[in-house]
């Protein structure tokens, strides 16, 4: 079993606690690795280097910070294989997924590194003959990045990459659930000769080590990907500094299903959506409503396709469609769910239970219907292979029943009308909407939710303008 310490300016070294977090493989239930169940002072030592490297570090050329974030990408494919092997691992994503997270995350170091010539400041026009207004963009300082276990490889780059492009310094957080590839890129980016303090990684929990990330004054930034809850907590703990935050939280997307859709597009999109990384995926459809003209055929053929899904172990061959969920709780989490839902009178057509193996913690693809909106089912997000379908009969219900919800991150329409594609995305309250297709943003687009499902968001030329904050200066000549 391999042992990890903490990466803090340049060196990894040996947490101030004595305590570790074990990591296992979800299907085979074997202890992976180990990581340190870093502490206070963990935490404290890493920003303070993180502050010490700041200056230095943003007073180099964009474009020779971006030359390091190539070198990252360069690393990560020359051991893509490696990366995608531990990832699967540590977290059961079918082997695919887990090499095209890899390799996304590669083409993502090497997409924000383009970016070193293109951002800039602005020169605005005074209201007083001779002066000049600039706008200059500036890094927002010393970064904690907060991630959660289910992308854990390409949100670390979602966090890292455009903080170190634009001049901040960063400490990341991995997941206890899933910090083996985070740490084994550690390894990797110690063979650079990366400025000492720019990027450090601990692992350790949330309350604690995660806690002090974000309360410590040195903190200018704490960008989380998570759950609500952390979210709200991590709101709560930034107020003693009013540090930014940056947050990308749950999600409950509805996917709608219009009379006019292309129902195999609309069925292999959503059966698909569903069952990626066994349903763990924040922006994917977790519940469908259907328009009651085609609802029974869409049932037809939707159950079909769900009774079709495979699961196994996410080295096996033919590959399945998904594996185990991330740990015992998930599963369980999931399962009183379902419970839940058939006490309030859901019917199960595919289903609806544990899957019955010798080991892993799997759940069978599950379809419920006879739901209704009150039921918990459809108001919260499952995070698992399970979709509760309900009908509905005009354009205007649809629409109130998809809004009616207190997250805001993604939804999907399927329909070949463009009107109804057009008049949806004027109606629609969320941060992102898929025409036709299933969930998965572009590292060009902008993902940010609304309501409940977070502030501010990531990717493209707006997740940029998330790590850089303004200084306006007038000059009179
Ligand atoms: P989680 O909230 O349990 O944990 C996320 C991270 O926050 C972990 O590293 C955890 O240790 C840390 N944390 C928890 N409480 C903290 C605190 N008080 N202070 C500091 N750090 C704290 O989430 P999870 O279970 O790892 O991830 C699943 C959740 O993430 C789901 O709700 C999913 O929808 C969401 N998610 C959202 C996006 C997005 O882009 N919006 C992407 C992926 C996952």
């Amino acid at each position: 079993m391999k042992s990890y310490q903490q990466f803090i300016n340049g060196s990894f070294v040996k947490s101030h606690s004595s305590e570790w977090i074990e990591v296992e493989n979800p299907c085979t239930g074997e202890i992976i690795s180990q990581v340190p169940k870093g502490d206070e002072v963990d935490a404290q030592e890493a920003l303070e280097a993180a502050h010490k490297a700041q200056t230095a570090w943003a007073a180099k050329p964009a474009a020779e910070r971006a030359g390091y974030l190539k070198r990252m990408a360069t690393l990560i494919r020359a051991n893509r294989i490696h990366l995608a092997k531990t990832l699967a691992s540590e977290q059961a994503k079918i082997l695919p997924l887990a090499q095209v997270e890899i390799d996304f995350t590669a083409d993502y170091f090497d997409y924000y590194a383009g970016w070193a010539r293109i951002y800039e400041g602005e020169i605005i026009q005074s209201d007083r003959p001779n002066e000049n207004i600039f706008l200059f963009r500036k890094p927002v300082g010393v970064v904690a990045g907060i991630c959660p276990w289910n992308f854990p490889f390409f949100v670390m780059a979602r966090k890292v990459a455009p903080a170190l492009l634009t001049g901040c310094t960063i400490v990341l957080k991995p997941s206890s659930l899933t910090p083996v590839t985070t740490f084994e890129f550690a390894q990797l980016v110690a063979t650079l000769d990366l400025p000492k303090g720019v990027l450090n990684f601990v692992s350790g929990a949330g309350k604690t080590l995660g806690n002090s990330l974000v309360t410590s004054p040195l903190t200018d930034m704490v960008t989380l990907t998570g759950s609500v809850e952390a979210g709200q907590e991590i709101i709560r703990a930034s107020a003693a500094n009013v540090t930014k935050v940056s947050l990308e939280l749950g999600g409950k997307a509805p996917a709608i299903v219009f009379e006019d859709a292309d129902l195999d597009i609309a069925v292999k999109g959503i059966v698909d959506s569903r069952v990626i990384f066994s349903g763990q995926v924040c922006n994917c459809a977790e519940r469908a409503y259907v328009h009651k003209n085609i609802y029974d055929k869409f049932l037809d053929k939707f159950v079909s396709a769900m009774k079709a899904v495979k699961y196994g172990d996410p080295f096996e061959e033919p590959v399945p469609d998904m594996s185990s969920q991330i740990d015992r709780a998930q599963q369980e989490k999931i399962d009183a769910m379902v419970v839940q839902a058939k006490h309030d009178g859901a019917e199960v057509l595919v289903g609806g239970k544990k899957a019955d193996t010798p080991k892993g913690y799997y759940y069978e693809p599950t379809v419920l219907v006879n739901c209704r909106q009150d039921m918990e089912i459809v108001k919260k997000e499952i995070f698992g292979p399970v979709i509760p379908l309900l009908p509905f009969s005009e354009y205007d219900e649809a629409i109130a029943l998809a809004n009616d919800c207190e997250y805001g991150l993604t939804s999907s329409v399927f329909t070949t009308n463009i009107n109804t594609v057009m008049q949806a995305l004027k109606d629609l309250k969320f941060g992102e909407t898929y025409v036709n297709r299933e969930h998965f943003e572009g590292m060009q687009g902008f993902h940010a939710g609304w309501r409940k499902s977070g502030i501010g968001g990531a990717d493209g030329k707006h997740g940029l303008m998330e790590y850089l904050q303004s200084q306006v200066a007038y000059i009179q000549f």
